[in-house]
């Protein structure tokens, strides 16, 4: 276990500019080759911008990072019970109707998301099942004290658009290829060897999921026609596009499921709904009809994606549809940071409610110290710790916003409140910064250079800090008793993401951190 601190002193090896040079050429290639790739940022054309028509490598760490194996394992282990915990969540609308409808008064975007459910609770859902793709979001944390075993603590749970199970698994296989390759240069650093280092089967995982969402509207909502389709709604422009190409690339050639992509403004031109609510895909280069099994959301989780309130329409009409939704808008919901703050309240009673007989103690071990902000006990001793300047820095606030660059640090926190309504204070929660010993590494970035020079190759080594993330599936039904209603629930593979030990966000998306993968110690 100590091997994990230990080991950072001689890790990664040294290595010579030279051969760092040789090292990036290497990954840069073999990224191309297997599809770890994202569209550079958009170019302007006559027409407005445009992304490029090529593709660029995603920004990866050089080596693998270390990660401490009693950690990984644990994370994994406890997957399966997390997957189950949300699904309870989400068919316990009356536990939701408690904490939702009061966030909805001083938000938005819950306010808007909670009316669909509002609009259907009334006998105007139409199918029992729901299917969450999820990724659970860990660092390690280590107490100073000597000895103390490195533990991993949860940074969040998230329900939709769980992203980048598509690369990972290509992240690995980098690593992997350059230690097989004896690209990284001989080593003293005996952390580095092929038994170390953790394959990810995220994308044929999640893919599995997704086909078993598909496979169950065949057997149990029965489809009306001969052609079925699965339709992702995703957003406009979109870099990650490869990320999500590879899961489809599974459900086409693995699964034989044909797969078709909309987004919220087109959708409704795509698709209709029958008398019976079953939703119909028409293809808009061969006009062919599909009836949608399933529709799965790499989108829809930020206010700024509902530019008019025909997106809004269009998220209840497909929310109206008989096809299986990944998520439902409930589910949705359940992945808010106020429902993870509620169940680490220190006395909660809803973990144990929500997760009987199982490894309710080992999931409130992965938790860290959370505060709401609104008028209750906890929330007033949450406002006096984000208030001050002294106590507010080991800590993060966080609005109800999935996506990145939406929380605020450390001593940011007591200004940015008090420039607000205290009425206001309820729609964030607080949560302890966790900070796990930061190591080093070196990151590999493409940028867009000055307009109108494309990209290039940013190479940095620093200190960094990584994020685990585990990705869950689950297919579970509204209806009926408790037990039963979860149908299946499977482990789906691991991300890495590693950042600058500087940077408070991770996001590999909004740019500021990179893919990894573990090199278990
Ligand atoms: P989002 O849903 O937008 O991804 P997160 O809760 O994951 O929101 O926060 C974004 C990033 O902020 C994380 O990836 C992590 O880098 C950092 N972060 C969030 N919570 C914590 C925490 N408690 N301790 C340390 N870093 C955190
Ligand atoms: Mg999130
Ligand atoms: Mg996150």
């Amino acid at each position: 276990m100590m091997a994990y601190v230990k080991e950072f002193a001689d890790y990664p090896p040294e290595i010579s500019q030279q051969q760092q040079d040789f090292a990036v050429g290497q990954l840069k290639n073999y990224a191309l080759s297997v599809g770890f790739t994202v569209k550079p940022f958009a170019v302007q054309t006559d027409d407005g911008p445009k992304l490029p028509e090529g593709a660029v490598p995603a920004p990866i760490t050089l080596y693998p990072s270390l990660f401490p194996k009693s950690c990984f394992e644990e994370a994994l282990d406890i997957q399966q019970s997390y997957n189950t915990l949300y699904a309870n969540i989400t068919r316990d609308t009356a536990w939701l109707e408690d904490i939702v409808p009061q966030l909805a008064k001083i938000d938005d975007f819950v306010e808007n998301l909670w009316n669909i459910h509002l609009q259907l609770k009334d006998g105007g859902y139409t199918q029992p099942l729901t299917l969450g793709l999820f990724r659970s979001d860990y660092m390690v944390h280590l107490d100073k004290t000597p000895g103390s075993k490195p533990q991993i603590r949860q940074v969040e749970f998230n329900t939709i658009a769980s992203s980048f199970g598509g690369l990972s698994t290509r992240a690995a296989q980098i690593h992997r290829y350059l230690l097989t390759n004896n690209i990284y240069p001989s080593t003293s650093s005996s952390a580095l060897s092929p038994d170390a280092l953790a394959p990810s089967d995220a994308a044929a995982g999640l893919a599995h999921g997704l086909a078993n969402g598909h496979k169950a509207y065949l057997s149990h909502t029965k489809p009306t026609m001969e052609d079925t389709c699965i339709l992702f709604i995703v957003q406009p422009s979109e870099r990650n596009i490869f990320d999500q190409q590879h899961i489809e690339n599974e459900l086409v050639n693995t699964h034989s499921i044909p797969v078709f992509r909309s987004t919220l403004a087109t959708v409704l031109t795509q698709t209709h709904l029958t008398d019976t609510s079953v939703l119909i895909y028409t293809h808009p280069s061969t006009q062919r009809k599909y009836e949608v099994t399933l529709l799965y959301y790499r989108a829809g989780y930020a206010p700024t994606e509902y530019t008019s309130p025909a997106d809004w329409t269009a998220r209840l009409t497909l929310e109206r549809s008989r096809a299986i939704k990944c998520p439902t808008v409930l589910l949705q919901l359940a992945g808010m940071k106020k429902v993870q703050q509620v169940l680490a309240l220190p006395d909660s009673p809803h973990l144990q409610r929500f997760l009987p007989n199982a490894d309710t103690e080992r999931l409130r071990n992965t938790f860290a110290l959370m505060y709401p902000l609104d008028s209750t006990p906890s929330g007033k001793e949450g406002q006096a710790i984000a208030l001050n300047e002294a106590t507010a820095k080991g800590y993060v606030l966080k609005p109800q916003r999935e996506g990145g660059g939406n929380n605020i640090y450390r001593s940011d926190i007591p200004a940015f409140l008090k420039e607000r309504p205290e009425s206001e204070w309820g729609a964030y929660v607080l949560m302890q910064m966790i900070e796990p010993p930061a190591q080093r590494n070196t990151i590999v970035r493409m940028t867009a250079a000055k307009e109108g020079q494309g990209v290039v190759g940013v190479v940095e080594t620093g200190g960094v800090i990584c994020e685990l993330g585990i990705y869950g599936t689950c297919l579970f039904s509204m209806a009926g008793q408790t037990a039963g209603a979860v149908q299946s629930n499977e482990v789906a593979g691991y991300l890495l993401r590693t950042k600058g030990d500087t940077s408070s966000e991770g996001g590999v998306a909004a740019g500021f951190g990179a893919l990894d993968s573990v090199c278990l110690v």
